[in-house]
């Protein structure tokens, strides 16, 4: 009823619903509260107007309410007998009109909005070139091998989704994952980030194996991905999901955030500034406070990337990311995930875009029926006459491999 998006919200709530029978049991105190709740909405309704903030119209009903309550208030000899009615009715009211709740209400109404980002960063910067400070450093490009998978087999019932897959993945590369639908390159995914453990095979990864890890620890260990499905907190606004992939930079405990102590502030001020600089980085600042499920989809699948690299990996997975994207956004996108190239993270990508393979990959792996049919660079791909089969069955030239696949 205070509303389920912020802490004031869930206090209040609580306590209308632990003081509102006793309230109601008096008629004498439900008239001092009807007639100081009419006063003040009516004030604020004034001042409001007064201001060119509201229309009399817009107010109308909230002040005609509340001060039917107080005269129903004095009309009254008892209160007792409409107890039932009146809590029922305000929480139509809050179903039907307030569905952020009392506060976030009050908040929109007076314009206060969510939190945004900290005053210290200048939101007007263009996104080109700034945000780049937000990634942690890499290491130098080493062209070791960093993540290794050998004998790779997930079995779900009869279907072997990969079968006996190798995969070597040098640091510092673009690493991309191609193959026809249901040939398992998500399953990949979901095995290398814990999702699935694999009914054989081992993975290493910076020389440790982490097979069998559980994906929290995966993903603290340096491996972030993105889904081949959007998977954002929809209500929560871009800044706001970046700063969840930032939760494991946060030192404060439960007392700290609750008392809002000095620490947990700062921290919390540091976060927002980085989570900014991460939104700058795939160009997206100037949404930081828009709800994540009203972004255009190019724009959902950047912000993702942005929360993955929240976690500051060292190997990034993308799945499908261009999926779904227009022209103009792919060319970003491509500019991006060259970018974080750059700054040292080895990427792998999943893609069914030739195109957008064949242009930033330095190796390529062709996945078939969960095997593996092919590994090189791209142009050796293109001619692979098993991978033309693996997609065209064979009737087609290499070229098309770049059409067909769209
Ligand atoms: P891709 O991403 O290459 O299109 P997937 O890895 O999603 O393919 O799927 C590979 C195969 O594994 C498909 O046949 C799919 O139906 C099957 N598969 C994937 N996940 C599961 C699961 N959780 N349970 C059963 N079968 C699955
Ligand atoms: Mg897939």
């Amino acid at each position: 009823m205070g509303g389920r998006k912020t802490r004031t919200g869930a206090l209040l709530g609580s306590l209308i619903v632990v003081l509102l029978p006793k309230l109601l049991d008096d008629i004498g105190t439900f008239r001092i509260v009807a007639v100081a709740l009419a006063v003040v909405v009516a004030l604020g309704a004034a001042v409001s107007m007064f201001r060119g903030l509201t229309t009399a119209k817009r107010v109308a009903v909230p002040v005609a309410g509340t001060v039917g309550l107080a005269v129903f208030a004095f009309w009254q000899t008892s209160i007792t007998d409409w107890r039932l009615t009146i809590f029922g009715l305000m929480i139509l009211l809050v179903v039907y009109y307030l569905q952020d709740g009392i506060v976030g209400f009050v908040r929109s109404f007076l314009n206060l909005g969510r939190r945004t980002v900290s005053a210290s960063v200048d939101t007007t910067q263009a996104d080109a070139a700034h945000g780049d400070d937000a990634i942690a450093a890499g290491e130098p490009t080493s062209g070791d091998v960093l993540l290794e998978v050998k004998g790779m087999l997930m079995q779900f019932g009869g279907l072997k989704a990969l079968n006996n897959v190798d995969l070597a993945v040098r640091g510092g590369s673009i690493h991309g994952l191609i193959g026809p639908n249901g040939s398992g390159k998500s399953t990949m995914m979901n095995v290398l980030t814990g999702i699935y453990t694999p009914t054989a095979g081992t993975i290493s990864y910076a020389g440790k194996a982490i097979g069998g890890n559980a994906p929290s620890q995966i993903a603290l260990s340096g491996i972030a991905r993105t889904f081949q499905n959007v998977q954002l907190f929809g209500e929560m606004t871009a800044l706001e999901n970046v700063l969840v992939g930032l939760h494991h930079t946060f030192r404060s405990n439960l007392l700290d955030v609750g008392l809002r102590t000095p620490r947990a502030r700062r921290e919390e001020a540091a976060a927002r500034e980085r989570a900014f600089g991460l939104l700058q980085f795939v160009g997206l600042a100037y949404a930081a406070n828009d709800e994540a499920r009203n972004l255009p989809y190019g724009k959902q699948r950047l912000l993702e990337i942005a929360r993955a690299l929240a976690l500051d990996p060292k190997l990034l997975l993308l799945d499908e990311p261009a999926a779904g994207l227009t022209a103009p956004d792919i060319k970003e996108l491509v500019a991006i995930i060259r970018k974080i190239r750059d700054f040292g993270i080895t990427v792998i990508l999943i893609e069914h875009h030739m195109d957008v393979v064949m242009g930033v990959c330095q190796t390529v792996s062709v996945l078939d029926f969960g095997q593996k049919i092919a590994e090189g660079r791209p142009a050796e791909i293109q001619a692979d006459a098993k991978v033309i089969e693996a997609y065209l069955g064979g009737s087609v030239g290499a070229d098309a491999i770049a059409e067909g696949a769209h």
